[in-house]
């Protein structure tokens, strides 16, 4: 059968830092080629390893506020007393040619890209199995000075009091399951009714009576 045109489906991974969006969002990625990340753009400093446009697009507070002033930015919100946000131009090119993206954004970021494409996403939750292990990730990523692990271990009850916002959560406990469940939300994601254009006319060569 040939392939149906469809839209782009944007996949929004929302959790506490330290839950393990970012490590399901590339074990995605890592299979399934087609899949885009949306790069963020930043006004926090660069971890060790970071890349400029590869992980986010750094910049100063100043270039911040142009960008989201002058529309650039499909939506943006203050995270950890930083600016956070999602450029425009990337996300409609995409969805337009059908190539599906996936967002690490927080909760406020989900409330407005979904009000900015209502019929484009669809989201995740993810939840770590206990706080204490979600401390322990932190540690474990050795990416963030004490002080800033504090700070994000006191965001993480204010993030995870969103869960119930969110089309589907996880817990990721055991990776390989939560990167399979995360794998499934996507596809069943594509293989809406209303994300498939072209439908109607393959169903109708087949000379199905209309009911
Ligand atoms: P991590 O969560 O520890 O990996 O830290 P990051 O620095 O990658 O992300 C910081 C916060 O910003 C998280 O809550 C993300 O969900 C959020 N975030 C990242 N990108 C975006 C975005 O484009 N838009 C919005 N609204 N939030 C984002
Ligand atoms: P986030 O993007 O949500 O802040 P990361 O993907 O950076 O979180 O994950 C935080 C840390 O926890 C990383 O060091 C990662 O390797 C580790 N991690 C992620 N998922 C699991 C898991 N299921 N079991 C154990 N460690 C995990
Ligand atoms: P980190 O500093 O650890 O990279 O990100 C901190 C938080 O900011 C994460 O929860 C991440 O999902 C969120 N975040 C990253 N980029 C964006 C963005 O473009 N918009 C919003 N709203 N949040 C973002």
């Amino acid at each position: 059968m040939t392939a149906i045109a469809r839209r782009g489906v944007c996949l929004v991974i929302s959790a506490p830092s330290g839950a393990g969006k970012s490590t399901i969002a590339n074990a995605l990625r890592a299979s399934e080629p087609m899949l885009t990340h949306s790069v963020s753009v930043t006004t926090r400093q660069p971890r060790p390893g970071e890349r400029e446009g590869v992980h986010y697009h750094f910049r100063s507070l100043e270039e911040f506020r142009v960008m989201a002033d002058t529309g650039e930015l499909l939506e943006w919100a203050e995270v950890f007393g930083r600016g956070y946000g999602t450029p425009r131009a990337p996300v409609e090119a995409a969805l337009s040619s059908g190539r599906d993206m996936v967002f690490d954004i927080d909760w406020q970021g989900h409330r407005l890209l979904r009000a900015a494409l209502p019929n484009d996403v669809v989201s995740l939750f993810v939840l770590p199995p206990s706080l204490q292990e979600l401390e322990r990730r932190l540690h474990t990523r050795a990416s963030d000075d004490p002080a800033e692990i504090n700070r994000r271990m006191d965001a993480a009850l204010d993030e995870m009091s969103h869960w119930a916002e969110f089309d589907h959560v996880i817990v990721n406990e055991e990776l390989d399951r939560a990167v399979i469940e995360a794998r499934s939300i996507l596809t069943a994601a594509r293989l809406r009714t209303t994300r498939q254009h072209g439908l109607a006319e393959i169903v109708s060569s087949y000379h199905v009576p209309n009911p």
